[in-house]
């Protein structure tokens, strides 16, 4: 965007560096700029994580997934789908990412030791994350250093992901199947993973894409395939998550068509920790009066 423009044009007046204008269209000043700041954002603490609530048909909550949020000093809030792809492409998604799943999983922890009711937590993996010789080490490291129970930890992987190298991709979800940690499809039914290759890879759950759900009370295709996706996970018995739920009517039809769990702003937009932490004891408050001593 423009403000991205304007601030690597000031960035770079400070470093004196000189690029002419052919040198650089505006696409890759914009990255530029987001890379130089991007490599120290880790060590000045300009990552948070927010919290989206997942739901049951009842509206009972049962889980949440972390996502990242970055604070730039300068450009306020970027959007995940700006910064994630940069930080694949140079590698610094593995670091950041494992700094995700520490705090998503000590937090997890920390709301439990608080009275919580058991939440499970799912944390986004990338690509190149996935394939990484360290992920297992990761994952059991912080694991351990958190005291998480595994069955609590949910990774959400891509259609994508897994096509990109099926034979590798099936041992390292074994590997983590072994683990304890819960596996699931993000973003279903917008890669290219073939139906008679789902059912070899060992998993949890499938979450609709937000786009099928968006105007699908509008939409019969929308609605159909909808339907057929919860069809195809009753199938494999996998939880059927819907992701990008935006009104009641949405929510009424889901729950017509048995899927079994959602997220979305009907039911709260991704929240920074105390937030999300008053929330669940309100709505615990709510559905349990026996939980009023419930402390946060
Ligand atoms: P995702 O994992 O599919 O996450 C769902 C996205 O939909 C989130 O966008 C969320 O804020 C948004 N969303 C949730 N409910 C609604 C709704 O009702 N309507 C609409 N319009 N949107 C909704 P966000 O947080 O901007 O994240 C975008 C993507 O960035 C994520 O998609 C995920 O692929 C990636 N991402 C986020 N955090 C991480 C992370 O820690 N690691 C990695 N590798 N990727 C991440
Ligand atoms: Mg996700
Ligand atoms: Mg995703
Ligand atoms: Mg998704």
């Amino acid at each position: 965007s423009a403000d991205i423009a304007m601030y690597y044009a000031k960035e770079r007046g400070k470093n004196n560096v000189q690029f002419s204008s052919e040198e650089l269209n505006t696409v890759s000043l914009e990255r530029f700029a987001l890379e130089s700041s991007l490599r120290s954002a880790l060590e000045n603490q300009e990552f948070k994580v927010y919290y989206q609530s997942k739901q049951d048909m009842k509206g009972h909550v049962t889980g949440m997934e972390a996502l990242l949020r970055w604070q730039h000093p300068d450009l306020g809030l970027v959007s995940p789908m700006e910064f994630i792809p940069l930080a694949e492409e140079n590698g610094l998604i593995i670091p950041i990412g494992r700094w995700v799943l520490k705090t998503a999983c000590w937090q997890n922890v920390a709301w439990q030791n608080q009275g919580f009711p058991e939440l499970s937590i799912a944390v986004n993996l990338s690509v190149r994350q996935f394939f990484d010789k360290g992920l297992l080490v990761d994952i059991n490291t912080v694991l351990q250093e958190t005291g998480m129970s595994p069955a609590l930890l949910e990774l959400e992987i891509t259609e994508s992901m897994v096509m990109h190298d099926v034979k590798q991709a099936i041992q390292i979800l074994r590997e983590l199947k072994k683990m304890g940690v819960r596996i699931a499809i993000d973003d279903f039914g917008t890669g290219y993973s073939s139906l008679s290759r789902l059912k070899d890879f060992p998993l949890d759950a499938i979450k609709i894409d937000g786009s099928f759900i968006y105007d699908m009370t509008d939409c019969t295709e929308n609605k159909k395939l909808t339907e057929s996706i919860i069809e195809i996970g009753k199938t494999l018995s996998l939880t059927v998550i819907a992701e990008g739920v935006e009104t009641v009517e949405q929510l009424n039809y889901l729950r017509s068509i048995s899927c079994d769990q959602f997220q979305g702003f009907y039911a709260n937009e991704p929240l920074p920790a105390t937030e999300f932490a008053a929330m669940i004891q309100a709505s615990t408050i709510m559905n349990n009066p026996a939980a009023r001593s419930f402390k946060v």
